[in-house]
């Protein structure tokens, strides 16, 4: 169903209304057929009783079907529905190869920049003073678009995770902003508004603020530092190499400990590197639904554990981060394979952790989500606005899926740490 058929459809049963209620009654509309794929009439049937307090009670009723009876009014999120064709994502398969690469004039000299012109010598190079707009209007064409820069300000960080959430201290180095990936839940889609892939030559500069910092370790044994905020930490390191310099920097800091996060197979700089105890790397892990479903032009789980596997057996440490797990018929059965093939592929004592978090997103992403991924199906959920502004499922529907997850993957791997990422502290402490 269309935005237009739906909006059609309230306007033929119910012609007076104002433009709010309008408003909302059209987006549940929408929302239930898109997930049930049925007409408009077997969701709303014409009747002779029908205003606006009865439709909208039957439409909740069948958009939140788990809820309904029990979340308060305010917490069933409305907005109005726009959805520009323009803006759906590009899923034609193609390498990342920039057309424009933007050098800042003071890294023009840079092994990276050097990298860049090796890689792509068909791309149009121009040297920049770092004050020039650069990128594309559009956040689907930000692949066309590589930005060397020198990094000034944003160098170590504690996670900004969400606010009210229980927070495992972790720490974050900003290595890149941009991904070629295309996962329909990724917040750059909302958040990244310089519409380019932005990777800074001055990784020296990053590290040499590491050994004065103070650093929160939360409940691990050393502090964590990562990468992979606002990009993915390895997709990139063909051209990068960082993890040429990062590893054996941590080699020598064995009181600390650095995670690469990824989902791609993008491993050779990490095997060239050599093995290293204080460094783990992780892999992001899904249901194979999700994986080949929702996260467009990654790598699927198979061969994200064969790559895990390599580095376990180079030295290294792994991680696991079972983010966003989205709810849907059989989802227990599915994400229970993933966790069999877990057990099956990888070395058990070399899983240093394993998180969990539910899908969670804020008003904007919805947004964005549906304008570019229309098909999509993780927002046929039932998500309520939450305690810090965000959209989750409730506590129930979450505590459902930690209470299966949790113990299924202590029990498989007893020695890794297994905890929940940005959830609230009430929950968290019932696990
Ligand atoms: S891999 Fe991470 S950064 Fe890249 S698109 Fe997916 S969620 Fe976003």
């Amino acid at each position: 169903m269309t935005v237009q058929e739906a909006e059609n459809y309230i306007s033929q049963v119910l012609p007076a209304l104002g433009v709010n209620k309008r408003r909302e009654l059209v987006r549940l509309v929408y929302e239930i057929a898109k997930r049930d794929g049925v007409a408009a009439t077997e969701i709303l049937p014409v009747s002779k009783n029908l205003n606006f307090e009865s439709a909208k009670k039957q439409l909740l009723a069948k958009r939140y079907p788990v809820n309904f009876k029990t979340a308060p009014k305010d917490r069933f999120y409305l907005p109005k529905l726009e959805i520009d064709p323009a803006q759906q994502a590009d899923l034609t398969p193609r390498p990342f190869y920039p057309k424009t690469v933007y050098v800042e004039t003071s890294v023009a000299d840079s092994e990276l920049a050097a990298r860049a012109r090796e890689m792509f010598p068909q791309a149009r190079f121009l040297e920049t003073d770092g004050k020039t707009q650069v990128g594309s209007p559009h956040f689907s064409h930000r692949l066309d678009t590589l930005l060397i820069h020198r990094e000034k300000y944003d160098f170590l960080k504690p996670c900004p995770c969400s606010c009210s959430a229980a927070c495992c201290g972790y720490n974050l180095i900003n290595l890149g902003f941009g991904c070629r990936f295309e996962c329909e839940y990724c917040f750059l889609q909302q958040y990244q508004n310089l519409h380019a892939i932005l990777l800074p030559a001055n990784l020296d500069e990053f590290l040499s603020k590491i050994d004065g910092a103070s650093f929160r370790k939360g409940p691990f044994d050393r502090p964590r530092i990562g990468s992979g905020e606002f990009t993915d930490s390895l997709v990139f390191d063909d051209l990068t190499r960082y993890s040429q310099k990062i590893v054996p920097f941590f080699r020598k800091r064995p009181h600390l400990q650095f995670e690469f996060k990824t989902k791609s197979v993008n491993i050779g700089g990490l095997l060239e590197a050599g093995g290293c105890e204080n460094v783990v790397v992780s892999w992001s892990v899904n249901s194979s639904r999700i994986t080949d479903g929702a996260e467009h032009f990654t790598p699927g789980l198979s061969r994200r554990l064969a790559a895990a596997c390599e580095t376990a057996k180079a030295g290294y440490r792994l991680g696991f981060h079972f983010d966003p797990v989205v709810i849907y018929d059989g989802w227990r059965e599915d994400y229970a394979r993933t966790v069999q093939e877990m057990a099956d592929t990888l070395p058990h004592e070399q899983v240093a952790w394993i998180s969990v978090g539910t899908l969670r997103f804020s008003r904007e992403l919805k947004k964005a989500i549906e304008n570019r991924f229309p098909q999509n199906t993780i927002l046929d959920g039932e998500f309520l606005l939450d305690f810090d502004g965000k959209m989750r499922y409730c506590d129930a529907q979450r505590t459902e899926v930690y209470g299966f997850l949790l113990p299924l993957l202590r029990r498989t791997f007893p020695r890794a740490h297994v905890y929940l990422c940005m959830e609230d502290p009430q929950i968290v402490r019932a696990f």
